[in-house]
């Protein structure tokens, strides 16, 4: 069977839920018994996410090979089997870099480079290089129909139905449907517009998803099936859910998944099984604890900074039965007040990953709070560091103990470059990116919620501990309960006298799943619980 591809687009404004479709378009397929996998195409010039202002762009999701990615592969990875890669992110920087790099060695043989044929193939190329051994490509355009930055990616998925044959693709457009309380209506018009402007670049969508705050009557969907030229049975209702996980279910019962075997002539190798997703919906809508989670970071305000944080504490929660709130809390607030003011109440604390100096004193005190007061301790990353730094200041007595990144230049900091990374820095900066196997030390809480000693996780960080301070902490209680053993570098550290503290130089919360929660934030909620009933 040819590989089969779904183009997603979207229309009339920005974040109505593009990615979230596209990954929940992936578990549908997926639960029918094929294999899927998913691709963004980001249209700005940036040739990679690494670079962007988390305020701006949201989180920057890792891939295995260490790419910095668009959060939207996030939700592909949560969704669905696949697993992502540099090659499932494709920027308009990164075609022109490549497109580039070929005319300087002179690939084109002096042809003159435009962007069709020459941007357009290499988008198509980049399309064909992630298609082999899966049933289903799902290709995400970003931004909004009509944008200038888009329309090169937009010719190219237009050119690839000819390329392919037009029966392995087919095009899905998500717009906005807007109830008008002043008139009491739903207006189609908007959607109409889109799909004008789509066609008259050449595409014709073959399904119509409409964001909505209510399900659309018949009368609604015959106008958009007549006005957009599609199936009466392809406008679906994309409407608002409570949690993102019931995304899948809504759009089966539209009968989503259904039109598109039909549209691509796949006939499915099985019966849909949604009942993983049923269960999940089940446990978030009556579940049998209650936690609150304080999480001590930086970017509060923009909570899509840390996105797939957010969701790995909810599938905590899937996992334990549980409801898990979170409450953001400003570090430079605890810095200024102190924490008991926002911590008393709190069931878990966890200081998430994060870059620069503000805010780093608020995280150490919230660590500090957590240690002494015996409240479960998860730290990400940054949230290592803070730890490793508190631990050295006021158990060992390190008074000046602090990172290489935000400390005095005359004292040796406990978080440091690595040598190596000191001479590569100067030319410019690098960070350990990506998965790197990681060792765990038998009988530690690490090895409880893994359930073997060797895994793989994920990093994006520059520092480490400084190994010149490990038999100090060590000595005075401190357990390194996982390394990577080729580096040796501390990837995991723990505190034995407290009910659960555990923090790691990577971050976990990029494996996470709702069907296959991460273990370590199961744990962790799972303490959280426990300390909860025994207040
Ligand atoms: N800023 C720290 C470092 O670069 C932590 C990074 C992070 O938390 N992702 O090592």
């Amino acid at each position: 069977m040819p590989t089969k591809y779904i183009f997603v687009t979207g229309g009339v404004i920005s974040s109505l839920g593009k990615g979230l479709a596209a990954a929940s378009i992936g578990a549908l397929l997926e639960s029918r018994g094929f294999k899927v996998t998913l691709q963004k195409f980001d249209p700005y010039i940036n040739v990679d996410a690494g670079t962007m202002n988390p305020f701006q762009h949201g989180e920057v999701y890792v891939t295995d090979d260490g790419a910095e990615t668009d959060l939207d592969l996030g939700y592909y990875e949560r969704f669905t089997n696949t697993r992502t890669s540099k090659d499932h992110n494709i920027t308009t920087g990164k075609i022109y870099h490549s497109v580039i790099m070929k005319e300087r060695k002179g690939y084109y043989l002096g042809k003159t480079v435009q962007v069709i044929p020459h941007i357009t193939d290499e988008i198509k190329e980049a399309i064909l290089k992630i298609s082999h051994g899966v049933d289903v490509v799902i290709g995400e355009i970003g931004g909004t129909v009509g944008d200038i930055e888009s329309q090169p990616f937009l010719e190219a998925i237009r050119q690839f139905k000819a390329d392919v044959g037009p029966e392995n693709v087919i095009y899905i457009h998500l717009t906005l449907v807007p109830y008008i309380k002043a008139a009491d209506e739903l207006k189609t018009k908007p959607t109409q517009h889109s799909v004008k402007a789509l066609r008259e670049i050449g595409i014709q969508p073959d399904i119509i998803l409409c964001r909505t705050d209510r399900f659309l009557p018949d009368s609604i969907k015959k106008k958009i099936a007549l006005y957009c030229n599609v199936d009466e049975k392809a406008v679906i209702t994309a409407k608002d859910v409570e949690y993102i996980y019931d995304v899948p279910l809504v759009f089966h019962r539209e009968g989503l998944e259904e039109i598109i075997l039909k549209l691509l002539k796949l006939s499915s190798p099985r019966e849909p099984d949604l009942s993983d997703w049923e269960r999940i919906i089940h446990t978030l809508h009556s579940p049998k604890f209650e936690v609150t989670i304080g999480i001590v970071g930086k970017y509060v305000n923009l909570q899509d900074s840390y996105k797939s944080l957010n969701e790995a504490l909810i599938h905590g929660g899937i996992a334990n039965q549980a409801r898990v709130h979170l409450e953001w809390i400003e570090a430079e607030e605890i810095e200024k007040k102190g924490p008991d003011l926002y911590l008393s109440h709190i069931d878990g604390i966890l200081v998430p990953g994060g870059f620069g100096e503000r805010g780093i004193e608020g995280k150490i005190k919230a660590v500090q709070y957590a240690r002494e007061h015996k409240v479960p301790y998860l730290g990400l990353c940054l949230g290592l560091q803070c730890a490793v730094i508190e631990f050295a200041r006021n158990v060992c007595g390190l008074t000046q103990a602090n990172s290489s990144e935000f400390a005095q230049k005359d004292l040796d900091p406990v978080i440091d470059l690595i040598p190596e990374q000191k001479k590569v820095t100067d030319k410019g900066g690098t960070m350990r990116l990506g998965a790197y196997p990681c060792k765990i030390e038998s009988d530690s809480l690490a090895h409880k919620a893994y359930g073997k000693l060797e895994i793989s996780e994920r990093h994006r960080h520059r520092y480490e501990v400084n190994n010149q301070f490990l038999d100090l902490l060590k000595s005075k209680g401190l357990v390194v309960s996982g390394v990577w053993p080729d580096g040796n570098l501390v990837e995991i550290i723990e505190l034995r006298d407290h009910p659960w503290f555990l923090a790691t130089q990577f971050h976990p919360e990029f494996k996470s799943k709702p069907r296959d929660p991460h273990p370590l934030f199961r744990d962790f909620i799972a303490a959280a619980i426990k300390h909860k009933t025994l207040l």
